[in-house]
């Protein structure tokens, strides 16, 4: 079945290479992110290659922007099957850094923009009963690294808030949550601090490419009905942490 599926974070790394994949698998994929440009050009390249993509700038941060990107997308199509909330920031430091604003922003992105998602999303899918929640965690939602305290804090609470959505949500929807281990993508260009970029130069040496992840959501998002994969971790096989 074709599905209607909103993508945040779609302009690069693993949100756009879900696009790519999922868009191929013949799903309609609706891509949000704040570069819009990134966001046209990679339409284009799914429209050139035979798939359905929309675009539309958005930014998770803002509550009224993720509403509009799931009720805009409703008007258009009658429902939605799927969101990837997959938009995410990670600028590593120490905490006696004290890089405050960046800890700010790691929570704006990647725990308010996550309950963002779910709020914009959450209606419909109960209205409809049926939908599917996939949330991009990370192997920082299960342990612990020095510059990683913020980041990793986020990325356990997206874990628990999925977790959370899982257990009381009616039974018909489904809920997935993706954590990947070092992956190829913009990612760590975020990182103003010295010591955590020098610090990621043998720590991302390895990386995964974004298509793995994007087929493990694929994976997610084609079970049948009955079939909900709660739970995954995808780390490089050389990766012990
Ligand atoms: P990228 O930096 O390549 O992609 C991040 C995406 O998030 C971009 O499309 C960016 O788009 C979007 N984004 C950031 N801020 C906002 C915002 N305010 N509103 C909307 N979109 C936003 O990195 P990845 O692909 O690696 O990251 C995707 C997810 O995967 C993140 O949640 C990350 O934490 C997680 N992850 C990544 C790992 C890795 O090693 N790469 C490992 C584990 C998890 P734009 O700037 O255009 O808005």
């Amino acid at each position: 079945m074709t599905k209607i599926v909103l993508i945040t974070g779609a302009s690069s790394g693993i949100g756009e290479a879900t696009a790519r994949r999922l868009a191929a698998d013949g799903h309609t994929v609706v891509l949000g992110a704040r570069r819009e440009s990134r966001l046209t050009e990679l339409a284009a390249d799914i429209t050139a290659d035979g798939g359905a993509a929309e675009v539309r700038r958005l930014d998770v941060t803002d509550r009224q922007d993720v509403i509009a990107f799931a009720d805009e997308t409703v008007e258009r199509h009658g429902r939605i099957d799927v969101i990837v909330n997959n938009a995410g920031v990670m600028p590593l430091s120490r905490l006696e850094a004290l890089k405050i604003d960046e800890w700010d922003r790691m929570i704006d992105v990647n725990v308010r923009g996550l309950l963002h998602g779910i709020a914009a999303a959450l209606p419909h899918f109960r209205r409809q009963g049926s939908g599917h929640f996939v949330t991009v965690a990370s192997t920082g939602a299960h342990e612990v690294v020095p510059t990683g305290a913020v980041y990793c804090a986020t990325k356990f609470a997206a874990r628990a808030i999925t977790e959370g959505l899982r257990l009381e949500l009616d039974p018909a929807i489904r809920v997935t949550t993706v954590s990947p281990g070092v992956v190829e993508s913009e990612l760590a260009d975020s990182i103003t601090d010295p010591g955590a970029r020098e610090m990621m130069v043998t720590y991302r040496a390895h990386p995964l490419s974004a298509d793995t992840i994007a087929g493990a959501i694929a994976y997610a998002v084609d079970q049948p009905a009955g079939v909900d994969v709660n739970e995954m971790i995808i780390r490089p096989t050389r990766s012990r942490g």
